[in-house]
């Protein structure tokens, strides 16, 4: 009896933290919390029935079986655009596979159930639950007298239940809300609309003419995979400069941006016509949180997140925090860093700036709202000044150095890079790019 009192009076004084999302952002908030169980107490809410995120591919589009949109982004023969000797989390390294370096998107969501397998996560998981809001409960200027109400349903028998947490990390991921640009006139345009959400596999497109819309990795990878059963493939794109593809079929030809769709052909910015029957948007994602009410008071304006400090805390409220939100980053190890700064944090072990330094920090620093949170190179020094701040340990070195080789490489061969592996030496202080026939 004494034992028991004893034991809920522990729980009483133990952080409660919500996660939402197990995807690889939330597996990762979940280990970091089981592994500090004296300190928190805390429970993850995913919507899916299963982890892994946008890792777990399906044929289908449009609804999930539960009426929700389809969360996963993959397509069938999608391999890692990063080798899989850097992508792993710092404290969990062997990504499986074949013995190339750009692994089947199968071989990722087998290392995130391994992880949630090793570091025992799933009696964590409340799975099949949606959370639709959250809100601040007391406002209060003591950061760890906050809290938050969060509603969730179960999405099985459409139960609905409220919980009060000190704490939320919000781990829903960025790359399922599609960004649609306007083409004037495109309502008159007979063929196929799709964006890169939604593209499954190049047999839907077999003998067609396809031209794509954006060139970033997403645009680049489905040229390529469409390549094998289309007749044609235009990659359209506003990038000042040519990527130069050498595709060896001849079929992937390189356009400007698409300025118009007029008298059947789609007119691009140069004056020029192309004639298709698909179009695909590789136009990339929004930023969304729908089930957030207004008193979190979080912006998203052109994929800028705001106010955030280091793109990761509400300054707002900062018991709240967003994991993942950085792009051109090696993500896994990154929210590594992130949610151990978060929980550094909350254990009072490290302090924020004062709130004039947070609001600097989270002031635009690039030209365009839309590279807000595009680290690429700089992703080093974040990290480390996390690791700093928070009173922890930093990332090994080999992750920068083999992003650094893996990068220029890529640029180079932007048409084949993943014909190639990243091979490191024993003791991972030499990286070596090496045709993938030769390994
Ligand atoms: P997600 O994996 O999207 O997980 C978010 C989870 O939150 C989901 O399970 C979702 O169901 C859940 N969720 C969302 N809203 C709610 C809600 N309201 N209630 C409950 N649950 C909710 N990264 C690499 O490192 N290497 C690569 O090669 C690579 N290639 C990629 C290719 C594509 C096509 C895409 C789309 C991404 C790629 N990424 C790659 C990036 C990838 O997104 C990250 O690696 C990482 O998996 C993101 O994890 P996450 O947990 O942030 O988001």
């Amino acid at each position: 009896m004494l034992a028991n009192i004893m034991k809920d009076q522990m729980e009483i004084i133990k952080t409660r933290v919500c996660v939402i999302g197990a995807g690889a952002a939330g597996l990762c908030a979940a280990r970091h919390l089981a592994q500090n169980s004296k300190q928190f107490i805390f429970q993850v809410f995913e919507k899916a029935s299963d982890v892994g995120g946008t890792w777990v591919y399906t044929d289908k589009i449009g609804f999930e079986n539960n009426g929700l949109p389809i969360h996963t982004s993959m397509y069938k023969n999608l391999r890692t655009n990063l080798p899989k000797e850097i992508m792993h989390f710092p404290d969990f390294q062997e990504i499986k596979g074949n013995n190339e370096s750009c692994v089947p998107h199968d071989v990722i969501l087998d290392y995130l159930k391994n992880y949630t397998e090793h570091f025992k996560l799933r009696e964590f998981i409340q799975f099949n639950t949606e959370v639709l809001f959250i809100t601040p409960k007391i406002f209060t200027n003591d950061f760890l007298l906050q809290n938050w109400k969060v509603k969730v349903k179960n999405l099985i028998s459409s139960e609905l239940k409220e919980y009060i947490f000190d704490a939320v990390m919000i781990c829903n991921g960025h790359y399922f809300d599609p960004i649609i640009p306007h083409i004037s006139g495109i309502n008159n345009f007979c063929g196929q609309v799709l964006h890169s959400h939604n593209y499954r596999y190049p047999e839907n497109y077999t003998d067609q003419t396809v031209i794509i819309l954006g060139a970033s990795s997403s645009g680049i990878d489905i040229a390529f995979d469409l390549s094998e059963k289309s007749s044609r493939i235009f990659l359209s794109h506003n990038m000042n400069r040519l990527l130069n593809l050498n595709d060896d079929s001849s079929k992937i030809t390189e356009v400007v941006g698409i300025d118009k769709f007029e008298n059947e052909k789609f007119v691009l910015k140069d004056g020029s016509t192309v004639k298709a029957d698909i179009l695909i948007y590789c136009t990339g994602y929004h930023y969304k949180y729908a089930f957030m009410d207004k008193n979190c008071k979080i912006k998203v304006d052109e994929n800028y997140v705001t106010p955030l400090y280091k793109h990761l805390i509400n300054i707002e409220h900062p018991t709240m925090c967003f994991i993942g939100i950085p792009t051109h980053v090696i993500p896994f190890p990154m929210f590594h860093m992130q949610v151990q700064y978060f929980l550094s944090l909350l254990k009072g072990k490290a302090q924020l700036p004062n709130m004039s330094k947070m609001l600097d920090d989270s002031k635009l620093k690039s030209f365009k709202k839309n590279h807000a949170h595009k680290l690429g190179f700089d992703q080093w020094a974040y990290n480390d000044y996390l690791a700093k701040a928070g009173g922890f340990e930093n990332l090994p070195a080999f992750y920068k150095l083999g992003f650094k080789i893996w990068s220029e490489h890529r640029k180079r061969n932007i048409d084949h890079y993943k014909h190639f592996n990243l091979v490191p030496s024993d003791d991972y202080e030499l990286f070596r790019i090496v045709d993938n026939q030769q390994t």
